[in-house]
C-alpha cells in the first residue's frame, strides 16, 4: 500500500509537471503568432501544425515516461514486463509498458491466443468428408475401456424473440405451446429434462400461468429437470451490440428470474449469435455464470480447435493476466445446433436420430435417409449407428464426457414431438445400459453445470 501511495504521488507529480510544461510551450507558441504581420497566414498555419505535432510527440513521450517509471517502481527487480519472451505476432516489439497482457504471461503449451490462430490459419476450404470443413475422425474402439464414454443429452428449443414472425406471433403460434407442453411432459417422467434461454418469452408465458402451474415450474427447476440458461431477456447478438445493451438485457432477464423463480443461471447458452464476443464472456462471468456454450464460430477455427482438442477451454480476457475473468467454454464443433449437426460428424446419420423427422411428419431429412422408429428388431443396429457418431465426436475432446444437444428452432411445439424424441431415445439408451461392453452411459443430469464441471479442464 505504501508503495502504491508513493507511486500515485509520484505519477501525479510527473503528470502535473508535464501539463505545466505543455501549457508553457503553448503560450510561447501562441505569442509570436499574435505579432505576425498580415499576409503570412499560410506560413503561420504550417508553423502551428508543426508545433502541434511536436506537442503530441512530447505528450506521448511523457505518457511513456510515466508508465515506465510506474513499472520500474512496481517491478524493481527488473521483471520482464515487455513480453520479449513471447513469440506472439501480436506482441509489439516495443510495447508500451503498463498494460500487462494475458498473452505475456503464457504458462504452457495449451495457451491459445486467438489472434495468433487467425494469423496462422489459411481460411481455405478443403473437403473434410461428411464433416464438410473438418477432417476424417477415426477411433480404435478400445479408447473407452478404462473410462467409459459418458453422453449428456440436452433437449433444447431455440426461440427467437422476433425473426420471420413478430414476438407476439411466435409466442401465440409456437412458444406458448412449447412451454405448456414442457410443463406436462417433464412432469410425466423425471428423466426428462430441458433448458430454456429466452426470458422475454418465459416471462410472457408466466403471466398466463395460475399458481398451480407456477408451482410446477418451480418444482421442475428445483428438481433439475428444467434449467434456465444464460437468463438474458434475449439470446443477444454479440457482433454489433454495444456492451451496455448486452448488459442491460442480461440484468433485465436475471432480475426477472430472481424475482419470480428464485434461481440463478450458472451456464451460458449462445447457439445462434453470429460470432461471439469476449465481452459477452466477461459479462457472463461477472453475472455469476461459470460455464458457457457457443456455436457460430468460423469453421476454420472450429477445425483447428478440434484438431488440437481445445474446443473446451477457459476463456480469458486478453487484457487480464489473472484467472479472475476466466469462464469455462464449450465450442460446438460442427456446422449447426440442430440434431443433424450435434450427434456426430455425419449429418446424414445424425438426422436419422431426430425423431421429429419421422416419415409422415412436416419436417424431413434433406439427406434422404429418414429416421426409423426404434423397435426391438432394429434397436441394436440403430444404437450402434448412433454410438459410432458419439464416439467420433468425442475424439475431438479431451474429456470422456460428450455433450449432445437435442433440439432446433422452435422445437417441441406439439406433444407428439416430445413423445417421439423421448420414447425413441429412451429405447436407445436402455440398449446402451444393458450392454456394458459398449462402455457408454447416457445421462440427462442437472444439465449444463454438471456437464461442464465434469469437463473442468
Ligand atoms: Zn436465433
Amino acid at each position: 500500500m505504501k508503495r502504491k501511495r508513493l507511486l500515485a504521488l509520484f505519477a501525479g507529480g510527473v503528470f502535473i509537471a508535464a501539463v505545466m510544461s505543455l501549457h508553457r510551450m503553448l503560450e510561447q507558441g501562441a505569442e509570436p503568432q499574435q505579432e505576425a504581420p498580415a499576409g503570412q497566414g499560410d506560413q503561420d498555419l504550417s508553423r502551428l501544425a508543426q508545433k502541434i505535432d511536436r506537442l503530441e510527440r512530447l505528450l506521448s513521450d511523457n505518457n511513456r515516461l510515466v508508465a515506465t517509471l510506474r513499472d520500474s517502481l512496481l517491478h524493481p527487480k527488473g521483471d520482464n514486463i515487455g513480453g520479449a519472451n513471447v513469440s506472439s505476432a501480436h506482441s509489439p516489439a516495443d510495447p508500451l509498458p503498463g498494460c500487462r497482457l494475458a498473452d505475456e504471461t503464457k504458462g504452457g503449451a495449451d495457451e491459445v491466443q486467438l489472434l495468433d490462430v487467425y494469423d496462422r490459419l489459411p481460411f481455405d476450404n478443403p473437403p473434410g468428408g461428411v464433416w464438410k470443413q473438418g477432417f476424417d475422425i477415426r477411433y480404435q474402439g478400445d479408447e473407452w475401456d478404462e473410462t467409459p464414454l459418458e453422453v449428456i443429452l440436452v433437449p433444447h428449443s431455440h426461440n427467437d424473440p422476433g425473426w420471420l414472425k413478430t414476438f407476439d406471433n411466435y409466442y401465440h403460434d409456437q412458444t406458448k405451446h412449447i412451454l405448456n407442453n414442457m410443463l406436462t411432459k417433464l412432469s410425466e417422467d423425471s428423466r426428462r429434462k430441458m433448458i430454456w434461454a429466452e426470458i422475454s418469452y418465459f416471462s410472457r408465458w408466466w403471466e398466463e400461468l395460475d399458481q398451480k402451474k407456477r408451482d410446477t415450474v418451480k418444482r421442475l427447476l428445483a428438481g433439475g429437470q428444467l434449467e434456465m440458461v444464460t437468463g438474458g431477456w434475449v439470446m443477444a447478438d454479440e457482433a454489433n451490440s454495444h456492451y451496455y445493451a448486452l448488459l442491460d438485457q442480461l440484468i433485465e432477464g436475471h432480475q426477472w428470474i430472481q424475482t419470480h423463480l428464485g434461481v440463478k443461471p450458472s451456464s451460458g447458452w449462445a447457439i445462434d449469435p453470429f460470432g461471439h464476443s469476449p465481452s459477452m464472456a466477461y459479462l457472463l462471468k461477472g453475472a455469476g455464470l461459470s460455464n458457457m456454450v457457443i456455436q457460430r464460430v468460423h469453421y476454420a477455427v472450429k477445425k483447428e480447435f478440434a484438431r488440437q482438442q481445445t474446443l473446451e477451454f477457459r476463456w480469458r480476457q486478453s487484457w487480464d493476466s489473472s484467472p479472475l475473468s476466466d469462464i469455462t467454454c464449450h465450442m460446438m464443433p460442427f456446422y449447426s445446433y440442430d440434431v443433424p449437426h450435434t450427434c456426430g460428424p455425419d449429418p446424414a446419420v445424425c438426422c436419422q436420430f431426430d425423431f421429429h423427422r419421422l416419415p409422415g411428419g412436416r419436417v424431413f431429412c434433406p439427406w434422404r435417409v429418414p429416421p426409423q422408429p426404434i423397435t426391438e428388431q432394429n434397436v441394436q443396429e440403430r444404437a450402434l449407428l448412433l454410438l459410432d457418431q458419439y464416439r467420433r465426436k468425442s475424439r475431438l475432446f479431451r474429456s470422456p464426457v460428450l455433450f449432445v444437444p437435442l433440439g432446433d428452432d422452435f422445437r417441441f411445439v406439439e406433444p407428439s414431438e416430445w413423445d417421439a424424441q423421448f420414447r425413441n431415445y429412451q429405447q436407445l439408451f436402455a440398449f446402451f445400459q444393458t450392454h456394458p461392453e459398449l462402455h457408454v452411459s447416457v445421462r440427462t443430469p442437472s444439465l449444463l453445470p454438471l456437464l461442464l464441471s465434469l469437463k473442468a479442464l
